[in-house]
């Protein structure tokens, strides 16, 4: 207890012998009940506007001063009258509960206001959040058009044989990449992204995916390993949206790990979940940063500006597992590297054929 709560403790306690010597001094006018009353007071005033214990406190105290002063024999514990016991008892247990009473009561309150402060705060923030979002959305709609121009002449002006031209049109494309990114955050965000989760097969999924990300691959080989025990892969999730989520994964794994070491891509099934991994040797990422790479614009501090985007990539990724049910995570990869892996919900052949859909072979794949 610090300095201030030993003087309140001391300040009550004080009250109760200032209010003890007020009564003693008129003991011939009092009766037993005026006595009780007026400690019962005390102990009240001080449970409403200190701790339960001070309360309590001066409970016990009241009940010594009433025992010792005010029912005889006076000044000892002792009571000539046995039924003196029950007034004595009465007292204690009326003032602890109403010390109790009185606590929760205060607690309650406290409680209603700690959450209509949190209430307040939480649609403040989600007031800022919807206005973030639209202006998100208003400025990248507004970006589209001149981008648009802009390539356009710039496409022009290169076949009229100004090479610097390459440039422009190289740089209108990454900031229309970066404003479809921004939009899509804010669709997802909002929760206006259409999302048709079907029953789809693994190998479809890492064949499109590799199929897509060649261009951003260079020529880097990518080895692909499909659960052996498991003839079909298959999952619920939605293709197109999957199918970004692992050509994102794809162009990091590229994009972060030195040229000619290995990246891989593995499907398998693990519990009611299809998860594909994608792997590579670069440097890893932080523990410190595991999580927040899926923040948007994040970037770990001396990331090149180089290399890759704005950080929002992994943030769109992340929300568009979500978006499906499922999950991405990041995992430190034994003997150095990243590996992510795209987690949704696995299905069955069954359930394609309860679906009374044709049921894909490997070969048909
Ligand atoms: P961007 O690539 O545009 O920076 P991302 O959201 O895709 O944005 O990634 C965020 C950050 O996560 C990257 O800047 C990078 O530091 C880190 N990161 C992503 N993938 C990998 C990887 N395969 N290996 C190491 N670091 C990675």
């Amino acid at each position: 207890m610090n300095a201030r709560g030993l003087a309140r403790w001391a300040a009550w306690l004080a009250a109760a012998a200032a209010l003890t010597a007020v009564m003693a001094a008129v003991r011939g006018d009092l009766e037993k009940v005026h006595v009780a009353l007026a400690y019962l007071l005390l102990v009240l005033a001080a449970s409403a506007r200190e701790t339960r214990a001070l309360g309590l406190a001066v409970a016990v105290a009241a009940f010594l001063g009433f025992n010792f002063f005010f029912l005889p024999p006076y000044e000892t514990f002792g009571l000539a009258d046995r039924r003196d016991w029950l007034v004595l008892f009465t007292f204690l247990a009326v003032a602890a509960v109403a010390t109790q009473l009185l606590h929760r009561a205060r607690h309650g309150a406290a409680e209603v206001e700690r959450l209509s402060v949190e209430a307040k705060r939480a649609a403040a923030l989600g007031e800022a959040d919807r206005l973030k979002d639209a202006l998100i959305a208003s400025v990248s709609h507004d970006l589209r058009t001149p981008l648009t121009t802009i390539k356009a002449l710039a496409h022009d002006i290169r076949s009229d044989g100004d090479e610097r031209a390459v440039t422009i049109e190289e740089e209108a494309d990454r900031l229309n990449r970066f404003v479809a990114d921004l939009l899509d955050l804010s669709r997802l965000a909002g929760g206006a992204l259409a999302v048709a989760p079907e029953i789809n097969a693994a190998e479809d999924l890492v064949g499109a995916a590799l199929q897509r990300a060649s261009g951003a691959l260079g020529g880097r080989g990518v080895a692909v390993s499909l659960d052996p025990a498991e003839p079909l892969l298959l999952g619920r999730f939605d293709f197109v949206h999957a199918l970004r989520v692992l050509v994102n994964l794809l162009e990091n794994a590229h994009k972060y790990s030195p040229p000619g070491t290995a990246v891989e891509v593995a499907a398998r099934r693990v519990g009611d979940g299809l998860e594909l991994a994608v792997a590579d040797r670069g440097p890893g990422v932080p523990p410190a940063e595991r999580e927040r790479i899926f923040e948007p614009f994040y970037r770990p501090a001396g990331s090149s500006p180089d290399v890759g985007g704005a950080g929002l990539g992994l943030s769109i990724a992340r929300r568009l597992a979500e978006a499906q049910g499922g999950t991405l995570r990041y995992e430190a990869r034994e003997g150095g590297g990243s590996r992510f892996v795209l987690r949704v919900p696995a299905a069955d052949v069954a359930e394609l054929d309860a679906g009374g859909a044709a049921v894909p072979t490997r070969e048909s794949l």
